[in-house]
């Protein structure tokens, strides 16, 4: 059989609770629900560190952070590590990479293992954005999100039908500050259902949880939400009112994302490409939709650590299949790389999914999945550092007290402190019960656990 195709989708702070497949109570995306109903749901799908670049690092060299050096948002990834686009180019693929790349420019930075990229410079503009072809600067008119379908339908379109190819269709939605087309600006004209959580109080929680600046009626600016509150609204009437403005805006951006996935997979479907080519949907991570009362990600809670995964491959993945298995965001390299037949020459951390989409999980999957936050108290979120495992059960979170403040130099120590959550008790993580009556000697367990996993993929030390 002839390799496979790869199209691989990724939207920025897309997070899976806005996704119809998931779930959502907000939204309805047919398109990206194409991918679900005819191809394969991760539920357990985790990034490593919930924050664009890391990730990013992360997806395309398949190695943790500490491994691949891109700890921070202040990180450049050196593009001399080996990489899944690199190893598919150099095995015969075409490759391409359009949209967002945001991990730095100039040096090493650029992108490598692409025939052809054209990028958005850092977080890129929504209308009219500037992109960047094959080093060359160029203002476009008009949606980002559109701009980018189309180039990538006519790169699909110009491409050696004679090869396989990779497409990288990386989406600068729904990242902030959420400027959607003038098309959806009337979608969701009615309020929103509300977080469970949108009123948490943080008690029993870390002062990490407490202090964090990304309360969505504290800490959101007039350019977030685009408009002023009303006059004399009540603390919860505020935070209502923010989420609301706040939200919308977010799932409009996501409308047109949508639309996008939609004119992809048609494309497919129109020149017989569907069958052999291998459909993937993710974003670098998730998001806060209000939960907790907070936007913006960074935190190893549950809506910022899930990151959507949806992928889509007739010849192998049955459709409709949904696995629960702990993915995590370093699979994606060493998985492409076996989808297209090519060996890594340097190890990976990572481990490739495919037996996973086979519906074969093997014995010994990991059970544990491993996170780690870099950057303390360095931007105008104040998270501070942490690292901490998840369970099938648990959550165990370290704020160890010190990290990497703006451009790798530490900043401000503070008082380290533990969390730990019981997922089946309390879903939405509001119940702190680190060292509680009842949960002493979980809390040891996985204390040890994490020791074992960090000395496991060699993250030791706090820096
Ligand atoms: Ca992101």
């Amino acid at each position: 059989m002839d390799r496979p195709n790869i199209v691989f989708i990724m939207s920025d702070d897309h997070a899976s609770h806005a996704i119809s497949a998931y779930g959502s109570r907000i939204n309805s995306t047919p398109q990206i629900d194409r991918l679900a109903e005819e191809g394969a749901r991760f539920d357990n799908c985790f990034c490593t560190n919930a924050i664009c670049t890391p990730s990013r690092a992360s997806i395309l060299t398949g190695t943790y952070n500490h491994e691949n050096g891109v700890r921070t948002l202040f990180d450049e990834l050196d593009g001399r590590q080996q990489t899944f686009p690199q190893l598919l180019q150099a095995s015969g693929y075409q490759t391409a990479l359009i949209g967002k790349w945001h991990l730095g420019h100039g040096g090493h930075a650029d992108p490598t293992g692409f025939d052809y990229w054209n990028v958005l410079p850092g977080q890129g503009d929504y209308f009219d954005p500037v992109m960047i072809e094959n080093g060359v600067e160029r203002k476009y008119e008009g949606y980002v999100t559109d701009l980018i379908t189309d180039m990538s339908r006519d790169w699909l379109q110009a491409r050696d039908a004679d090869r396989p190819f990779l497409l990288g269709l990386h989406h600068k939605a729904p990242h902030r500050w959420w400027l959607p087309h003038p098309r959806h600006a009337d979608l969701y004209d009615d309020d929103r259902v509300e977080p469970e959580t949108l009123y948490d109080d943080y008690e029993t929680r870390s002062q990490a949880a407490r202090q964090a600046h990304m309360r969505v009626d504290r800490h959101m600016r007039r350019r977030d939400v685009k408009a002023d509150p009303p006059e004399g609204l009540s603390t919860a009437e505020r935070r209502r009112w923010f989420y609301q403005r706040y939200i919308k805006d977010y799932l409009r951006c996501i409308a047109a994302v949508d639309e996008s996935v939609g004119r992809v997979l048609d494309y497919l479907d129109e020149h017989g490409l569907t069958q052999n080519t291998i459909v993937v949907y993710t974003s670098d991570q998730g998001f806060f939709l209000g939960d907790h009362g907070w936007y913006d990600k960074r935190f190893m809670y549950e809506e910022s650590l899930r990151m959507p995964l949806l992928v889509r491959y007739p010849a192998l993945v049955e459709a409709g299949s949904v696995s629960s298995s702990f993915v995590l965001n370093t699979d994606f390299a060493p998985t492409f790389a076996e989808l297209a037949g090519v060996v890594p020459p340097e190890p990976m951390s990572g481990r490739s999914v495919v037996p996973l989409l086979q519906g074969e999980p093997p014995a010994d999957w990991r059970r544990t999945a491993y996170y780690r936050y870099w950057e303390h108290m360095s931007d105008p979120h104040y998270v501070p550092a942490h690292y901490g495992i998840r369970t099938d059960r648990y959550k165990l979170v370290y704020y160890y007290g010190e990290g990497l403040g703006l451009n790798g130099v530490a900043d401000q120590a503070t008082e380290p402190e533990w969390e730990l959550f019981d997922l089946a008790a309390d879903p939405h993580e509001l119940r702190n019960v680190y060292d509680q009556p009842g949960y002493r000697e979980v809390t040891r367990e996985l204390t040890t656990e994490l020791a074992r996993v960090q000395k496991e993929i060699g993250d030791v030390g706090h820096h």
